[in-house]
């Protein structure tokens, strides 16, 4: 058994990635082919934006947005402590800061009531209103914007962050990386802030064969910005450039195979609701085990099934059964960001964040993917009940 099958989904398309490939081969345009623009349309359209911006990776969509936005040092982005790395490397990258709040604890996305409490606490340097990082003292650090991250393929509340931000002038990033095909209100996720980042790393909902990303915007000038700073801050005219950019391109063979991919999406969506559904059956009755908890606004796309057990020990018995027969898992995220060691020049403490840390002890995932039988459902199940 695989937790991500990716071998299964390529027998159904192989043929057509080879044929694809194929043509990438033949005409050898390895840097910003045809397939490029054909990629970007097709996902602008599938997302309902006015743009997408293929890109180098999930990291670097989120970078080019940050720095579309211009956010740099004497900046604080606001963001959740309970993510991938990435999310707040780039913030760190750019020189501003990234400021924690913590997560809802049955979305486990950024909880929008800590947010007011968060800028307030940042405005008036006060880390009894909310916990701040070191920065917010030594120096003064303007908020600029947000990053909500749509963990597990769940979109964050969106309309409470967006009004937030627009109180406060903020712009809002969304960490799309898990959760394109997702929905929100009967919106697409990757276009429900000001600017939306997407990955194609392979095991994600829709992956290529390498890295891979996508900024998605309605905005014509963060498109015409991001444009530019994906190939060196290029102007109009080839050897000129007006900004300071980076080597952020999509390679023309990864935009082919998300092409092929792109064809089966809509009924591997589909298929992972089945999916997610069938193990939120078998587990309705366990009273040691919380399923996923998504609300009725929104419609996950189930990058990662996430369940919690009732405290570490017992998390530990599940893995330990879950190995015992075979079965691979995995915990995102066993260390909130706040507590690992490259975040250590922040200043945060262990119990600044504490459904964060709650979350990081007794959450794990189990196998998913659109290819995944019944049956082996409940083989699964039957390892942790
Ligand atoms: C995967 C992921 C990223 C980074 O994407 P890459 O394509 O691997 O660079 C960023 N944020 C989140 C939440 C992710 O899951």
């Amino acid at each position: 058994m695989e937790f991500i099958d990716l071998k299964a989904q390529q027998a159904h398309i192989r043929a057509n990635i080879e044929q694809k490939i194929g043509t990438v081969l033949d005409h050898g345009r390895y840097i910003m082919g045809p397939e490029i623009a054909e990629l970007e349309e097709r996902l602008a359209e599938f997302v309902g934006t006015r743009h997408a911006l293929a890109c180098s990776s999930g990291t670097d969509a989120l970078m080019i947005a940050l720095m579309a936005l211009e956010i740099g040092p004497g900046d604080a982005v606001l963001t959740t402590p309970f993510t991938f790395i990435a999310t707040a490397e780039v913030i760190n990258r750019l020189g501003a800061v990234p400021v924690f709040v913590d997560i809802d604890p049955l979305s486990f996305n950024i909880s929008p009531r800590d947010l007011p409490r968060c800028l307030a606490a940042l405005t008036r340097k006060d880390p009894k209103v909310h916990p701040l990082p070191n920065a917010a003292f030594e120096k003064s650090i303007e908020p600029k914007a947000i990053i909500a991250v749509d963990l597990f393929g769940l979109p964050a509340a969106y309309d409470e962050i967006n009004a937030i931000a627009g109180d406060h002038r903020l712009k809002v990033i969304e960490d799309a990386a898990q959760s394109l095909g997702g929905q929100y209100k009967g919106r697409q996720a990757g276009s429900l802030a000001d600017i939306g980042c997407t990955s194609f790393f392979p095991s994600k909902p829709l992956g290529c064969y390498g890295d891979g990303g996508m900024c998605f915007t309605d905005s014509d000038i963060y498109h015409q910005t991001m444009n530019s700073l994906r190939e060196h801050g290029k102007a109009s005219h080839r050897y000129d450039h007006h900004l300071i950019g980076l080597n952020g391109r999509m390679d023309t063979i990864q935009a082919a195979i998300l092409l092929a991919k792109f064809e089966i999406f809509p009924e591997e969506i589909a298929a992972r609701q089945q999916v997610a559904q069938t193990y939120s059956d078998l587990l309705l009755a366990e009273d040691s085990i919380q399923s996923p908890q998504i609300g009725d606004v929104s419609m996950s796309v189930w990058a990662q099934y996430s369940v919690l057990a009732e405290n570490e020990a017992k998390r530990r018995i599940m893995l330990d059964k879950l190995d015992s027969a075979g079965i691979p898992k995995a915990v995102y995220y066993p260390k909130p960001l706040h507590l690992q060691t490259a975040f250590t020049a922040l200043g945060y403490q262990e119990g600044d964040f504490p459904v964060s840390e709650n979350t990081a002890k007794r959450i794990f995932s189990l196998p998913m993917h659109p290819y995944l039988s019944p049956q082996q459902q409940q083989l699964i199940v039957a390892q942790i009940t």
